[in-house]
C-alpha cells in the first residue's frame, strides 16, 4: 500500500471543518499516496471559493463549479446564470484552457455537484429537476463531466440523463450505496462510473456483495465525500482524503484482487471520465 497512488474524486476541502488545518489534511494526503483531490461546489459562493482555493494548489486540488440540490430554491435562476459565467463556453477543447493549464488560472474540471435529493424535502421537486436539467445540458455544451448527486431520485434522475446520453461526455454517480438493480441501471450509461467511498466499509453494507456481482472494476472511482462518510476504523470522525484507503483494502477484499489493482484501474477511470478528450490540454 505504501507505494499506491490514487485520486479521491469527491472531496469538500474548502469546508469550514478544515478552516484551521487545511494544509496539514493536504499534507497527510500527499503522504498516504493521494495525487489528485476534486472538489465539488454546492453553489454559487463555494463555486468562486473552490476556484480560488484551488489555484492555491495547482496540480494537486482541481475544481468543480454547480448548484447542488439541496441548495436549489426560489433563486436558483440567478445562482445558475452566475455560475454559467464561472465556466468558458466548450471549456474542455478550447484554446482557452491551454491557456489555463499553462498559467496559474484553474479551469472546473467538472460540473458538479449537482441531481435530485428528495431525502428531506420535496418542498422544491419542480425547481430541482429543471436546475439539474440545465446543468445537465451545460455538461453537453461544455464537454465538462457530471458530478451527480442522487438521493431518494434515482427514476427521476435517470430520466433526464437518458435523454442527452448520447450527448453527454460522462461523470460519476457519486456515493453509490444502492443494490444491484440500482447499480444496473445507472451503468447504462458507458460514459459514467460509480464514486465509491466510506459506506463500503460501513458493517451493515451491502455494498462488498452487490459491487463485485454487477460493477466491473473499470466502473468505480474512488472518493472520500470529506467530511463526510469516514470509513471504518474512522467512522464518526472527520474524514479526509488519507482514509481512502480503507475503502481501496475493502475493494480488494470484495473483488478478490491486489490493492495495487484497485488503484490501477481506478485511476485508468479518472484519467478516461476526467482527462480524456483533453488532448488539447495535454499537448498543448
Ligand atoms: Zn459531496
Amino acid at each position: 500500500m505504501s507505494n499506491s497512488k490514487y485520486i479521491d474524486t469527491h472531496c469538500h476541502i474548502d469546508g469550514e471543518e478544515f478552516g484551521t488545518d487545511r494544509q496539514d489534511v493536504i499534507e497527510r494526503a500527499r503522504q498516504a499516496g493521494v495525487t489528485k483531490v476534486f472538489v465539488p461546489a454546492i453553489d454559487l459562493p463555494s463555486s468562486e471559493r473552490i476556484l480560488n482555493l484551488c489555484r492555491q494548489y495547482p496540480g494537486y486540488l482541481y475544481p468543480m463549479v454547480g448548484l447542488h440540490p439541496e441548495e436549489v430554491r426560489t433563486d436558483w435562476r440567478e445562482q445558475l446564470d452566475a455560475i454559467r459565467q464561472l465556466i468558458k463556453p466548450n471549456a474542455r477543447q478550447s484554446m482557452v484552457n491551454v491557456q489555463c493549464s499553462m498559467s496559474n488560472v484553474q479551469c472546473p474540471i467538472a460540473i458538479g455537484e449537482v441531481g435530485l435529493d428528495y431525502y428531506w424535502s420535496r418542498e422544491f421537486e419542480q425547481e430541482q429537476l429543471e436546475a439539474f436539467e440545465e446543468q445537465v445540458r451545460w455538461s453537453v455544451e461544455t464537454r465538462l463531466p457530471l458530478m451527480i448527486h442522487c438521493r431518494k431520485a434515482q427514476n427521476e434522475m435517470v430520466m433526464i440523463i437518458k435523454r442527452y446520453a448520447r450527448e453527454l461526455p460522462g461523470g460519476v454517480f457519486h456515493c453509490f450505496t444502492g443494490n444491484a438493480h440500482e447499480a444496473e441501471e445507472l451503468l447504462q450509461f458507458d460514459r459514467f462510473v460509480l464514486g465509491i467511498g466510506g459506506v463500503l466499509t460501513f458493517k451493515k453494507s451491502h455494498l462488498p456483495e452487490v459491487l463485485p456481482q454487477v460493477v466491473p472494476l473499470s466502473r468505480i472511482v474512488l472518493e472520500t465525500d470529506a467530511p463526510y462518510m469516514a470509513p471504518v476504523p474512522m467512522r464518526g470522525q472527520r474524514n479526509e482524503p488519507a482514509f481512502v484507503r480503507h475503502v481501496i483494502t475493502r475493494l480488494a477484499v470484495a473483488y478478490g484482487v491486489s490493492e495495487e489493482e484497485i488503484t490501477e484501474q481506478t485511476n485508468n477511470n479518472v484519467d478516461r471520465v476526467f482527462f480524456s478528450n483533453c488532448s488539447v490540454m495535454s499537448h498543448g
